[in-house]
């Protein structure tokens, strides 16, 4: 039997990434493919680098995306930052923190790790302590929005102890990009890396980055070359870098890049403040929602995402079993627990698109119905009516 065309059903995308993509973008994604060294395509690359600059509300000059998903552009950041040798500070609070010190040990670098609780924002006491006690330490990385607990850290906080402290600062703003305020000029964040998947809408697969005047004067100053030769900045910029003849490095993924500059039209579109004004507003929604239906936060009000709720499953509720429903009786996909979380929780992510009145209004019926089919007792209409006042 020959094996024919994949054609993947539509289903509603309210976990952790990918997100629901915008109708706008996979059109945008079907366009022709023209040459990535074509005058019209390098024209579009300087109009998603300029884009870029918007969401991430910087100035910076090396603001590109990297061509890869996330976890590339957090390894950009690492092997480009650091050498062997050196010394980074790391904040522990849900798994990508631990992603990250990996990174630091695969550079051949040493890691002074700091934990926090899982569910909790960074604990700014404990970093400070331990840029105290390591003054030699070059890097202070963080993750903003811990996509696997919901918990969003005091970004501005941190990097001005990393300023204080003489560091640079390395950002993940995977989940945090388009979804909460980020300021990468005004917080003055040295290294960022983001995603796709998430709060633009997109399609995974490219990581935005921006780098600092001052990172990149350590970048250009290394002793030893980055030893991953498609992340070397210095190589990336002549082909993403200002003015100039643009040189083959790599062939750009054309029509993924399509995608997000039609996301980042459509972010420019909708302005910043209002598209963090509507994950918000989706969030309150979505909780008092939840709420009503005797489900409770895993973060506590002050440190939540609103693009991404974990909540605790209810005793006697099976989590295999409603996440299995959820996908085949109404398309609806949500994230399990990862790590300590693992079957303790759910995570519902309003990333995007898919943070929008209908998102909410399914998500509560549907996970009424399947927690219902297993006995658990909860009103569906007082929930609906809950969030609905908030619509
Ligand atoms: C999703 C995510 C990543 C990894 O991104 P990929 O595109 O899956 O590689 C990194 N950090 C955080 C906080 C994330 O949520």
């Amino acid at each position: 039997m020959p094996i024919t065309s994949f054609h993947p059903p539509h289903r509603t995308l309210m976990g952790p990434g990918p997100s629901d993509v915008h109708p706008r973008i996979l059109e945008a994604l079907g366009r022709p493919t023209i040459g990535h060294l074509d005058p019209l395509f390098v024209g579009m690359m300087d109009e998603c680098k300029a884009l870029l600059k918007y969401a991430f509300q910087t100035e910076n000059a090396l603001t590109l995306p990297v061509s890869a998903p996330g976890s590339a552009g957090m390894e950009a950041c690492f092997v480009n930052l650091l050498e062997r040798g050196d010394k980074a500070i790391v904040c522990v609070n849900g798994v990508f923190g631990t992603r990250m010190i990996e990174n630091v040990v695969r550079c051949g670098a040493e890691a002074i790790r700091v934990d926090t609780d899982w569910g909790k924002p960074v604990d700014v006491a404990a970093v400070e302590a331990a840029l105290k006690a390591n003054p030699d330490a070059k890097v202070l990385a963080f993750v903003h929005a811990e996509t696997s607990t919901g918990a969003v850290s005091d970004a501005e906080k941190l990097c001005q102890l990393a300023q204080q402290y003489d560091c640079l600062s390395i950002v993940d703003t995977v989940t945090s990009l388009g979804g909460v305020p980020l300021y990468v000029d005004k917080w003055g964040v040295d290294a960022v890396y983001s995603g796709t998947q998430k709060c633009l809408s997109c399609t995974p697969g490219i990581s935005p980055v921006s780098f600092s005047d001052k990172a990149i004067a350590v970048i250009k100053s290394r002793k030893q070359p980055v030893q991953s030769w498609f992340l070397d900045m210095n190589l990336i910029l002549g082909y993403w870098g200002e003015g100039g003849k643009r040189a083959y490095h790599h062939t750009a993924p054309i029509n993924a890049l399509y995608g997000l500059h039609e996301s980042l039209v459509m972010l420019q579109e909708e302005g910043l403040e209002h598209a963090w004004a509507r994950h918000r507003t989706m969030h309150n929604a979505l909780a008092a929602g939840l709420n009503a239906l005797g489900i409770e936060f895993v973060v506590d009000a002050e440190y939540r995402l609103p693009q991404l709720n974990s909540v605790w499953i209810p005793e006697g509720v099976d989590d295999a079993k409603v996440r299995a429903q959820l996908l085949e009786e109404f398309s609806l996909e949500i994230g399990a627990g990862l790590g300590d979380f693992a079957g303790k929780v759910w995570r519902i992510g309003l990333m995007g698109f898919s943070a929008r009145a209908e998102n909410v209004r399914l998500l509560i019926s549907a996970l009424a119905k399947a927690m219902q089919d297993q006995g658990y007792q909860c009103d569906v209409e007082a929930a609906l009516a809950a969030a609905e006042a908030l619509l």
